[in-house]
C-alpha cells in the first residue's frame, strides 16, 4: 500500500483497525476492512500519505510506535512462515502411491 509495490499476499502484512486503531492482524482474522503493507518502510511511507485513512476510508493517524512494532513482528511472521512451508513440504508424499516397484 505505502510503496505500491505489488507482491504475493502472504508477503504482506494485513493491518485492521481495532476501536479505531490500526493494528497489526497477524492471523489475518480480523473482522473488517484491511490495508496492508510489505514492511515497515512500506508501513511509514503510508502514514506519511495518509494511506490508511484512504484504506479504511476514515481519519486514521497511527503512531510512530505502530511503525516500529510492525518491524518485530514481521520477523515473527516471517520466521513462522519459514516453519508452515516446512511443515507443508514434509507433509506431502514424496513419492505417489502405487509408483514403488
Ligand atoms: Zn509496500
Amino acid at each position: 500500500m505505502g510503496c505500491g509495490a505489488v507482491r504475493p499476499k502472504r508477503e504482506l502484512r494485513r493491518i485492521a483497525l481495532v476501536d479505531g486503531e490500526p493494528v497489526l492482524d497477524r492471523e489475518a482474522r480480523l473482522p473488517g476492512r484491511g490495508a496492508y503493507v510489505c514492511g515497515k518502510d512500506c508501513a511509514r511511507r503510508a502514514v506519511e500519505k495518509q494511506g490508511f485513512s484512504r484504506a479504511f476510508k476514515r481519519r486514521v493517524q497511527p503512531g510512530p510506535m505502530f511503525v516500529e512494532s510492525l518491524e518485530t513482528d514481521g520477523e515473527e511472521a516471517r520466521a513462522r512462515d519459514r516453519e508452515g512451508a516446512g511443515d507443508v513440504l514434509e507433509g506431502r508424499p514424496r513419492e505417489a502411491p502405487g509408483r514403488r516397484p
